[in-house]
This record gives C-alpha cells, sequence and structure tokens, in this order.
C-alpha cells in the first residue's frame, strides 16, 4: 500500500500561507517519498505569507499546551528547526521563562502625570534596588522581572521554566518556513483560492470494498472509532480534481490539478469547505519598544486597574505580555466578536481604542513599558471550533478523498504548527501518521 502511495505523481495544493500552510509545506518537502522532479507541491495565498494570524500572534511555545497528543512533539520539532536553520537567529527561537502575574495597576490618569521613573534610562536594575523603601515583595516576582514594579505585584506563579516554555517570533518562523520550502522545490503562489472542484460522485456499489481502500489519515487500527470514521469516508466518494484561484494583478482566474488539497487557510477555512466548524475570533495585539532592555518573561497577566472615568473596562484585565529577544515586548488582548471575519486579512480593522486600552493595562504596571515608544497597533483573527466538546484542532481527511483539513488551531497554532506540517506529511506520502496518534482530530469525527 505505502509503495502504491510512494510511487503515484502528487500534486499537492495548500490553501492557505499562515503558519500551518507553511508548516505543512516544509514538512512535505522533507518527506523521504518527496521528489521535486516528480511532485509539485504549490501554497496558495490569498494576499501574504503571514498576513494573518500567524504573523500577528504571541508566538509563545509551552509543553502544557493543547492538545496533548501534538504538543511534545511539536515542542521538539520547534527545537529540531532551530537547531537545524539557525532559528536563534532567524526567528528569535529561545527558551523563556513563563509566569502569571496578579498586580494592582496604576490609573490611566495618574500614568500621565508620572515624569520618567528614576533611574530607568540609566539602565539601573530596578531588581536590585528598594522602592519606596519597601523591598522586594514577598510574592515570589522573580528578581530579574525587573521590568514590572514590584511595589504593584499582589502574586506571581511560576507557569514554565527554560524547560517548559520557549518563545519564536511568528512572522519570521512563519517566512522561514515557506522560504526553505521553496528552496526544496515548493511554489508559492498569490492568488485567492474561489473553487475546489472535485471528480463527480462515485457511486458506492461501484467501488471496491473499504478494507481494499488505501487508508489514508488514521493509525489503521481497529478501534471503534477508527471503523467508524473509514466507513464514513466510504460514503462520500468524491475526490479532488482541481483547485481554481483568482489573482487580482492579473485578473485572471487559473484553475490547477490537485491530487491532494490541504485546507490551511485558517478563520476563513469554512467559506472553501461550508462543512468545517471553523470561525474567527477577533484579538488585538501591540508591540513596543521598551525604554530599555527587558530580560526574557512571557506573563500572563490578571491587573487590577481602578476605576475612572478613562477606564473602560471593569475589573481585572488579563492582557498577555511577552518580551522578545529583539528589544520588543509583544502585548494581547482578550478576543472580541464585535466584527466579523472580513474578506481577506489585509481588510481586518484595528479598534484602536482596543489597542490603546492594552498599552495602558501593561503600561500601568511597568515604566519600561510607559516610557517605550509603541511601534505597531494591529488585530488578527484566531481560527476557532465554533461546536463544543471538541477544542480542536482538526487535522487530517474529510472524507473526500484528497481533501485534508488543517485548521482550528485556536491559540496554540504557531506551537502546533511543526507537528501538524509532519504529520499531514506523513498522511500524504505514507498513507498513515506515525509520529503521532491524532484520532482525537480526525476532521471526520465531527464533519
Ligand atoms: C493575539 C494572538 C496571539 C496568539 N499567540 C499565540 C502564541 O503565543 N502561541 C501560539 O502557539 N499561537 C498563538 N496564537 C494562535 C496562532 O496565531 C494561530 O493559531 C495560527 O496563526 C493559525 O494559523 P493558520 O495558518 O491556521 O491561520 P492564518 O494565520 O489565519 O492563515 C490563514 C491564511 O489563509 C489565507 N487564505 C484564506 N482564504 C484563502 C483563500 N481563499 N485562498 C488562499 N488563501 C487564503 C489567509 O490569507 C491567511 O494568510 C495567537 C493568536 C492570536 C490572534
Amino acid at each position: 500500500m505505502t509503495m502504491e502511495l510512494n510511487d503515484e505523481r502528487k500534486d499537492i495544493v495548500i490553501v492557505g500561507g499562515g503558519i500551518i500552510g507553511c508548516a505543512t509545506a516544509y514538512y512535505l518537502t522533507r518527506h523521504p517519498s518527496y521528489d521535486r522532479t516528480k511532485h509539485r507541491i504549490v501554497v496558495l495565498e490569498a494576499t501574504r505569507v503571514a498576513g494573518g494570524a500567524s504573523g500577528k500572534a504571541g508566538g509563545l511555545l509551552a509543553v502544557w499546551a493543547y492538545p496533548n497528543n501534538i504538543v511534545p512533539l511539536s515542542f521538539k520539532l520547534h527545537q529540531d528547526l532551530a537547531l537545524e536553520h539557525g532559528g536563534e537567529e532567524k526567528w528569535g527561537y529561545r527558551r523563556v521563562l513563563c509566569g502569571n502575574l496578579e498586580a494592582q495597576g496604576r490609573k490611566r490618569s495618574e500614568l500621565e502625570g508620572l515624569g520618567p521613573a528614576p533611574g530607568l534610562p540609566l539602565g539601573k536594575r530596578a531588581g536590585d534596588a528598594k522602592k519606596g523603601g519597601k523591598a522586594w515583595s514577598g510574592t515570589g516576582l522573580p528578581k530579574d522581572l525587573d521590568w514590572i514594579l514590584p511595589e504593584l505585584v499582589t502574586g506571581y506563579e511560576k507557569m514554565g521554566g527554560s524547560r517548559e516554555t520557549a518563545q519564536v517570533h511568528p512572522y519570521h518562523f512563519t517566512m522561514a518556513l515557506m522560504r526553505l520550502a521553496e528552496e526544496a522545490g515548493a511554489e508559492l503562489i498569490i492568488g485567492s483560492v474561489t473553487a475546489i472542484n472535485y471528480t463527480d460522485p462515485v457511486s458506492p456499489a461501484s467501488t471496491p470494498p473499504p478494507q481494499s481502500q488505501p487508508t489514508v489519515g488514521n493509525t489503521g487500527d481497529k478501534s471503534p472509532s477508527a471503523s467508524s470514521l473509514s466507513s464514513s469516508s466510504s460514503r462520500s466518494r468524491r475526490k479532488v480534481e482541481s483547485v481554481t484561484y483568482y489573482v487580482s494583478a492579473t485578473d485572471q482566474e487559473v484553475t490547477i490539478p490537485a491530487t491532494h488539497t490541504v485546507l490551511a487557510a485558517g478563520p476563513w477555512t469554512a467559506r472553501l469547505f461550508p462543512a468545517a466548524p471553523i470561525t474567527g475570533l477577533r484579538a488585538h495585539s501591540v508591540t513596543i519598544t521598551p525604554v530599555s532592555a527587558v530580560s526574557g518573561y512571557a506573563l500572563f497577566t490578571e491587573i487590577t486597574i481602578p476605576s475612572s472615568p478613562d477606564v473602560r473596562y471593569r475589573g481585572p484585565v488579563s492582557p498577555e505580555i511577552y518580551a522578545r529577544p529583539n528589544n520588543e515586548i509583544y502585548v494581547c488582548g482578550e478576543g472580541d466578536m464585535d466584527v466579523e471575519v472580513p474578506e481577506t486579512t489585509a481588510d481586518v480593522q484595528v479598534d484602536e481604542q482596543r489597542c490603546d486600552d492594552l498599552i495602558a493595562q501593561v503600561s500601568s504596571v511597568s515604566d519600561h513599558i510607559r516610557l517605550g515608544r509603541v511601534t505597531r497597533k494591529q488585530a488578527c483573527y484566531l481560527p476557532v471550533l465554533n461546536i463544543g466538546g471538541s477544542g480542536g484542532p482538526l487535522i487530517g481527511e474529510t472524507g473526500t478523498d484528497g481533501l485534508y483539513l488543517a485548521t482550528g488551531h485556536s491559540c496554540w497554532g504557531i506551537n502546533n504548527a511543526p507537528a501538524t506540517g509532519l504529520l499531514l506529511a506523513e498522511m500524504i506520502f505514507e498513507g498513515k501518521t506515525k509520529s503521532a496518534d491524532i484520532r482525537q482530530l480526525d476532521p471526520r469525527r465531527i464533519l
């Protein structure tokens, strides 16, 4: 069976140049059965590579992320990729410390009246100093986390040491994987996919019995879930034949052959495959150049800011704060459903007020941030499953021959992209996954 799958010419079309599409292209080109003179791998991207969440995410990697059937594999693959391709330099891969911070923030009106923090521009380590005559609080705040004002901290809990948490710069990581895939023979085409075309359905009566079909997409074991999946796939006999895309630069529609199509269009996936229970959740983020260098921490926070007329939110807020190696601080906030997923990544509406709120929230606990320079205000959409009971992602066959889903990665798509790409490469070239058991993520469970 494997020989048969390996011998066939494959025209693999990946829809979406986010991290999932690019990681899939990368691992397809690394598969031992890939032959660039025989197989074709095309990534079709509607706007630009990493133009969506994949270029605007935080980039935290954690062994305690979810789902746990792919996280350990992916965490390790991140390290392997960084070692093999110089990821530390190219996409800011590094191990990072992670914690949960509780703090009492200062009012925005108070911040506006504040001058520069004493000593900060000189690079004095606040962690070694006593603030206002008060010693470091007994909150467990690490000493080198000296860019958070200790007197405001009410609690700190370690969430990851350097063995459990790491980070990448998602934009550079996505771009690098796409470039590496291209160097190995994959093609990137900027064009918006308008249709996936199928052969006419073949009547089940005229097809061989299920056991003589190539089993693509699963471990082939005899568990109840595996057999129910294969019977669901035998109901639908149509097969992917080609993909049509529109190129706005030339105002042309083009159709290319496809033996395998991987739908990795993030929150746009359901527009091409309406059965996919995927939607988008908007989230805002900002980047800031702090006033002086900061130590490497990823912080989940709960900041309580006293209510005042200039504060729009009530109760504690929970911005995530990631210090990056290039003297950049990334901050993202909670999601909102105010604006539906727009036509393309280029049409995402950025609510400036939400970005300003994020800046005020994190400035309320850090003078390094308050006195820093805001370099980017942005928004993007997380691809999330809109059905209860399954957290996603969905990785694998759809029940239509040759059509695969790789989407719904929610808030861990950067973390889980390498495992997703590797497993899809195994499915496509070997007919089954061998690096992890992902039956729980099989789209046919819920389609
Ligand atoms: C604020 C925020 C912070 C996050 N932080 C982290 C983090 O710290 N760690 C982590 O692991 N994850 C994080 N994530 C999650 C992560 O960003 C996503 O899970 C991941 O980027 C999803 O990647 P994707 O490739 O599925 O989707 P996308 O990045 O959305 O890519 C989909 C691509 O498909 C293209 N496309 C759509 N329709 C078509 C079409 N018809 N034809 C051709 N192309 C099409 C789009 O243009 C887009 O480029 C974060 C997300 C957000 C929003």
